[in-house]
């Protein structure tokens, strides 16, 4: 595949007005810090705990699997209610609803799945299907899998950012899914991954990015601890933060709650 796909970056290279930098403008946010949580999946003390290192925000974005594997569904859905959260749907709170056929769920992800439908209430059920698969917020799009494909399809390479990259109209794109904090930078007709470890902090300039804040209830690069991410559209950066929570406090109610060890497991490894 040829390196020079990224049409957007094109106009950057070759010194015409850059179409992107124009829209950005157009739409930017007001002044605002944004805490953007993305595969929270039932983990109220994961998210408590990133709520609280953040401190004070504007505005909560999620990013889709709000519910499924964790113990705390209705707890997690009331919080984010009481934040005025804004997001999109994952392919987990669709299968809680019963609107996505669960054929492609391992086993222990379809036994959650099946105990977090029979649990949630009906105001957690009547959130979760009013979520859209897809939003944009002034110059950012929110998808949980990724803009071209919102539900099902996981960034995880170069090839699947490049092609990415051309598939959503705002400047930025924040997906999740993969549960691994992630930013592919597109500029002078290539695709610059980046590895955010935790601090970092990339500036929204006129270069299209696709970035993943990572897991709050359950990271799999091998950190437990909870990840989530900043926008902050005043000094136009974004910054990854990791959490450490009471692990331990989750994977009791989930013993409570009969979920697959295997899942209780996998919280305290980050995997
Ligand atoms: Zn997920």
């Amino acid at each position: 595949m040829s390196d020079q796909t990224v049409a957007p970056a094109d106009s950057q290279a070759t010194g015409r007005d850059p179409g992107i930098a124009g829209s950005a403008q157009a739409a930017t946010l007001p002044a605002m810090r944004i805490a953007v949580l993305s595969d929270i999946h039932a983990n109220l003390p994961a998210l408590e705990a990133v709520l609280a290192a953040l401190g004070s925000v504007d505005a909560v974005w999620h990013l889709g699997d709000v519910v499924g594997y964790g113990p705390h569904p209705d707890e997690v859905v009331a919080r984010l209610r009481m934040l005025g959260a804004i997001g999109v749907r994952g392919n987990h709170d669709a299968a809680a609803l019963g609107v996505l056929d669960t054929e492609w769920f391992n086993a222990d992800a379809r036994r959650a799945v099946e105990w977090t439908a029979k649990r949630i209430s009906p105001d957690t059920r009547d959130w979760l299907a009013g979520l859209p698969v897809r939003a944009e917020l002034g110059e950012i799009t929110l998808v949980h899998g990724s803009p071209r494909d919102e539900t099902w399809e996981y960034v995880t390479s170069t090839s699947d950012a490049r092609e990415n990259l051309a598939a959503f109209a705002t400047p930025y794109c924040l997906y999740g899914h993969t549960h691994l904090p992630a930013a592919w930078r597109a500029g002078a007709g290539r695709v610059e991954p980046l590895r955010p470890a935790p601090g970092f902090a990339l500036p929204l300039d006129e270069r299209r990015l696709l970035l993943n804040p990572g897991s709050v209830g359950q990271p799999r690069d091998g950190d437990p601890r909870a990840s989530a991410l900043v926008l902050d559209t005043a000094a136009r950066r974004a910054t990854w933060h990791r959490v450490a929570y009471p692990i331990a406090t989750t994977q009791a109610a989930m013993r409570a709650a009969a979920l697959p060890a295997g899942l209780v497991m996998r919280l305290e490894r980050g995997l």
